[in-house]
């Protein structure tokens, strides 16, 4: 596959380069230059395959020849080390668990397939790869996991002091080799800054190679499709006409089940899930786009006021505002109402939820209003 960069000046970029610039050299990010459905029948017979399997047929066509076949199926087996099962709570919504891997956040995935791909693309050379990243939580931790002890990569994490939980500070400032975690007093959105500002610096990155694991680089932001397929295998035999509502903050893991659905995942419909940081459902009511300074919520990982991966969507609407919004609906929702959804999952379903898979509920609960046939 060649990717090429949403600001157009990059074309026939290999994914091997995407993968370690990161973000492409005029700033826009790397798109894969066409998507080639998969056949009908792997849906149809899905339950026939592995999950390594659906792994490998819904990602090959991103990553080879870069990497080749057998070694995709190395990397796809110690990638998905754990299981994500899919928990029924009524006859209209289940939930898919994510939080089965290492560092408990659904990012394990694309951490430890981008870190095993990294690796692969270092194992003869002995040039050093810096994975510079900034986190609100989740993603450092996962990254610090997957890439540890990785022979040719080392990653800096930026962090906001006092803004992430205790177990996530563990998590990334703990495991020494080759990890570093920067704690910054200030915000996530200043992390980013910091993060973007380095790109930019030429001084730096003629000295040294850096690339970016946050969504935006295509190896941590592609395995995300596998487990909406993974969820489709254990739903489809019971609920027709699947929606999926995604706890949204970049739109890397929403835009990564889009991906699948362009694949051919038999998906009617996305809900976007927000916190108060609504800019993408204000998009939808307004038709403008407009970035805030993000505000902190109880749903941290979602507290982005400038989601990076929405030119992505875009773009696989080929721009146009009416078949996005055709596809995709979006609410937002306050700390109050986090709470409450948490406390009515547990007390209906006996069933305990983080603040952002109550976000989730909520938007799947909207969305049931108005479309009560949907699971
Ligand atoms: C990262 C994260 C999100 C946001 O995902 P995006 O891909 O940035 O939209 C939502 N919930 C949890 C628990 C996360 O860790």
């Amino acid at each position: 596959m060649k990717y090429y960069s949403l600001n157009r000046k990059v074309v026939d970029e290999s994914f091997k380069n995407a993968v370690i610039k990161g973000l492409a050299p005029d700033r826009g990010l790397y798109s894969p230059g066409y998507i080639a459905p998969l056949p009908k029948e792997f849906f149809e017979q899905i339950d026939n395959y592995s999950y390594p399997e659906i792994a490998f047929n819904a990602i090959r066509q991103f990553v080879t020849p870069d990497i080749p076949e057998p070694v995709l199926k190395d990397i796809i087996k110690e990638t998905l080390s754990f299981d994500f099962p899919v928990v029924q709570l009524d006859d209209h919504i289940s939930t898919l668990e994510l939080f089965h891997g290492p560092t408990m956040a659904f990012k394990d995935v694309g951490a430890r397939f981008m870190a095993r791909c990294l690796g692969y693309f270092n194992k003869d050379n002995d040039e050093t790869v810096t994975v510079l990243v900034a986190t609100s939580g989740d993603t450092g931790g996962a990254v610090a996991n997957g890439f540890l002890g990785v022979k040719g990569v080392n990653v800096v994490i930026l962090y906001p002091s006092g803004k992430v939980s205790d177990i996530q500070e563990k998590q990334l400032t703990t495991l020494g080799q080759n990890i570093t975690a920067l704690e910054v007093q200030g915000t996530f959105d200043d992390c980013q800054d910091m993060v973007k500002t380095a790109f930019l610096d030429d001084d730096l990155i003629s000295e040294m190679q850096l690339t970016s694991a946050n969504s935006i680089n295509v190896a941590r932001w592609l395995p995300q499709m596998f487990y909406f397929i993974f969820a489709y295998k254990q739903l489809h035999n019971i609920h027709k006409n699947l929606v999926f509502s995604v706890p949204s903050g970049n739109f890397g893991n929403i835009c990564a089940g889009i991906m699948a659905q362009q694949l051919g995942l038999p998906i009617t419909h996305f809900i976007a899930s927000n916190n108060v940081n609504n800019v993408v459902t204000e998009y939808l009511k307004t038709k403008l786009f407009q970035p805030k300074h993000s505000i902190q919520t109880i749903s941290n990982a979602m507290d982005v006021g400038n989601p990076s991966n929405f030119i992505r969507i875009q773009e696989i609407y080929k721009n146009s505002f009416d078949a996005l919004k055709d596809n995709i609906s979006s609410y937002s929702f306050t700390d109050a109402e986090t709470k409450e959804a948490m406390k009515e999952i547990h007390n209906k379903y006996n069933y305990v939820a983080d603040p952002h898979g109550a976000v989730g509920y909520l938007g799947a609960k909207a969305y049931l209003k108005d479309n009560p046939n949907a699971h």
